[in-house]
């Protein structure tokens, strides 16, 4: 079964073509970056305007690298939340009109579904029950992955999501846009036991996250070292929030699995491509005797193959949308 998947749920305009939820034949992305920095961060009117511009080329280019033309192709795949709505709408249009020119079933997808789903490309042995920790721009969720499609939420954050929180601290110290990339290299070059910051942990709710701490006492930092006249250490502070990060990240996953006795771990999302994340996660998963999969970098940030992938195994459970599919702009995970 061949699925063109089609994302633009944000800044970035996607379209793969994905066999059977696993291989993927193509994996085109066009990114809006380089337009955003400009802001400081992405504007939603300008970020649909190029969704618009670039989403035939970009669809016509994945079937052209899969070698395949819109014949040969099984069903198309959208995500149709969560997300801006502007852009969301532009991929739902898009892949309504081709499903509906073409005569081929169109499959909504759930945009964290999809990247928790693209541990399925990762790991081809990687089958539900699985714990999954989802940490994205906008999400940052504890799950337990009990089958295709089938979620159970353990835990989730309180406030800021683990992505927000990089960019936001990022922005602080004049790193720019997209912060997690930035404070992931800059950190190379600090300590991260320099500075102490809080470690949150939620009362009453051992798998939930709070960052809007972390992220005040990095501000408070910044506003004491500016007032008593002394250098900010740029480096010892990001390297030093992100091991805060991190650490309660690793731990809270560590003690799901233990309690739920999960033997499988996997991360999805933006900051799964955090390189302090994925070495702490895998020292962890060794240590317990656990089997550990994260996405390659390109999978972890936006992508349209995770949401073939995604919709491949909706495609086998029967799902299929209406011609009347729409964007829901804060779909929980889980929803239909
Ligand atoms: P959501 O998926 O929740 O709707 P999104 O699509 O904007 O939000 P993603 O594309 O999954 O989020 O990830 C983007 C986030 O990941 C940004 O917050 C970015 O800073 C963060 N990120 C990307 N690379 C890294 C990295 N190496 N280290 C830490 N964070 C990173
Ligand atoms: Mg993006
Ligand atoms: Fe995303």
């Amino acid at each position: 079964i061949r699925i063109l998947a089609i994302e633009s749920s944000c800044d970035e305009t996607a379209a793969a073509v994905v066999e059977n939820g696993r291989t993927v034949r193509s994996n085109v992305i066009y990114s809006q970056i380089a337009t955003h920095t400009l802001y400081g961060g992405v504007v939603p009117e300008i970020a649909s305007r190029a969704h618009i511009e670039k989403i035939n080329q970009v669809t016509a280019q994945a079937l052209t690298d899969a070698g395949l033309t819109l014949a040969e192709i099984d069903a198309i795949g959208v995500t149709y939340g969560p997300g801006l709505v502007g852009p969301l709408l532009i991929g739902v249009s898009a892949a309504k009109a081709m499903a509906f020119a073409a005569g081929k079933p169109l499959i909504g997808v759930n945009h964290i579904e999809g990247h928790v789903s693209a541990n399925f490309i990762a790991n081809p042995d990687l089958k539900p029950p699985f714990l999954c920790l989802i940490v994205s721009g906008g999400h940052t969720n504890l799950v337990m992955v009990e089958d295709y499609g089938k979620f159970r939420i353990l835990g989730q954050t309180r406030d800021d999501a683990a992505g927000e929180a990089f960019d936001k601290v990022a922005r602080s110290v004049g790193l720019g846009y997209p912060g997690g990339p930035k404070i992931d290299r800059k950190a190379r070059e600090g300590n991260p036991d320099a500075i102490s910051f809080p470690r949150a942990k939620v009362a009453g709710s051992p798998y939930d996250f709070s960052f809007s701490g972390l992220k005040s006492a990095v501000l408070n930092y910044q506003n004491h070292a500016k007032m008593t006249g002394e250098e900010i250490p740029v480096a010892d502070l990001v390297a030093s929030f992100q091991k805060a990060v991190v650490e309660v990240l690793v731990s809270h996953t560590m003690e799901a699995a233990r309690d739920f006795n999960c033997k499988t771990i996997a991360m999805a999302g933006g900051v799964a491509a955090n390189s302090a994340l994925r070495e702490a996660m895998r020292l962890a998963c060794e240590a317990a005797g656990y089997t550990l999969t994260y996405p390659e970098l390109g999978l972890c940030t936006d992508n349209a193959a995770m949401i073939g992938s995604a919709a491949y195994y909706e495609y086998c459970a029967g799902r299929r949308s209406g011609w009347d599919l729409n964007a829901v702009p804060n779909l929980k995970l889980g929803e239909r």
